[in-house]
């Protein structure tokens, strides 16, 4: 951390800094030019980030040079993290997850149909929400317990794991019960007391970006799980806020790219949240490939037009199959295999 003093500021100004910096155990090198001086702050990142010297007298301006975040970044660990799910399913490292299923459970005969088709086409996980975060509190909220229940019963008859969002640190346990991948929603990345309880669960997590997030923020929301004993987290680029309406958000490709430089965490696109369109998720997806995702997570239900949430960006299980086709060269020209394991 830097501490840049104002112009001439006074010895006592200096000092007074230098004492604090001291009882509070960093160490203080002073660079003092004629009219500017520098403070180089040495120290533990725990300890440089409890540190508030902004608007003390004196000082014009903080730099802090140490990231936020550690054990998530490439320098802690070079090598990419692979996130095992359920008994054959892998993520990162090489390995391609395709999450497929419908935005929420409604129903049996719903999720059997979806689960056998994304199955089929080549789905590795079944994706649904028991408990949906929506805007308006008079919109369907999800089917809760029995919403977890179908999911699992489905996922197991088409032989996948099971993604599903917990939206209430209270639940996670049992959601954790039904579930393969606890998925914390955009508007819960930066809860910061459920990242700690996630953190301290023997599942892995699924985080998505918040929807005006920095990737930086979003580091930090997966350094609270990993500070906390979890390792297994992959990150999910779900699109973020900007003023275009023509699209539901606006795909961060860019955020996939230099997230694959800055952690070893794996991450997923999910190109159905991003753009709210149907007939721009297969297109989506696979420039999501190509720009270094580990995944993809995708809408599928088989009735889009009387869907509960979410129809609009909603593939059949036609367009999904689809989709799978565009996506297969793809896999194989980025040097991946399908995450599953022989
Ligand atoms: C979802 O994946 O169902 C969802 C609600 O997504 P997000 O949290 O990204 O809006
Ligand atoms: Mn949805």
């Amino acid at each position: 951390m830097l501490v840049v003093m104002r112009d001439h500021a006074s010895q006592s100004e200096i000092d007074h800094v230098v004492d604090l910096l001291t009882e509070a155990g960093a160490q203080a090198h002073l660079s003092q030019g004629e009219v500017k001086t520098i403070i180089g702050v040495i120290g533990e990142r725990e300890l440089i980030y409890s540190l508030d010297f902004e608007g003390l007298a004196g000082v014009e301006e903080v730099i802090r040079v140490l990231k936020p975040y550690k054990l998530v970044g490439r320098d802690f660990q070079p090598e990419d993290t692979v996130v095992r799910v359920g008994a054959h399913f892998v993520v990162g490292g090489g390995a391609l997850a395709v999450i497929a299923g419908p935005c929420s459970v409604e129903s049996e005969e719903q999720m059997v149909t979806v689960a056998k088709a994304v199955a089929a086409a080549g789905a590795t996980m079944l994706r649904g929400g028991a408990y949906k975060p929506r805007t308006s509190p008079y919109a369907f909220q999800g089917m809760g317990e029995e919403g977890l229940k179908l999911l699992r019963e489905a996922a197991n008859e088409a032989g996948l794991p099971v993604v599903t969002e917990v939206l209430d640190v209270r639940d996670a346990e049992k959601v954790a019960e039904w579930a393969d991948v606890l998925q914390v929603g955009a508007r819960n990345m930066q809860n910061f007391m459920m990242l700690e309880e996630l953190g301290s669960m023997a599942k892995p997590i699924l985080l998505k970006r918040g929807l005006s997030a920095t990737i930086a923020e979003l580091l930090s929301a997966a350094e609270y799980i990993l500070k906390g004993g979890n390792r297994d987290v992959m990150l999910c680029e779900r699109g973020i806020r900007t003023f275009e309406t023509y699209t539901r958000n606006t795909l961060d490709l860019a955020a996939v790219a230099a997230l694959k430089q800055l952690t070893h965490l794996p991450v997923i696109v999910d190109p159905s949240h991003a753009t709210g369109r149907r007939d721009l998720v297969a297109v989506m997806s696979r420039a999501g490939i190509v720009a270094g995702a580990d995944g993809i997570m995708v809408e599928v239900h088989h009735d889009p037009e009387h869907a509960k949430c979410d129809g609009p960006q909603s593939l059949t299980p036609a367009d999904f199959q689809e989709l799978m086709r565009g996506v297969q060269p793809l896999v194989e020209l980025s040097g991946k295999h399908m995450g599953w394991e022989e």
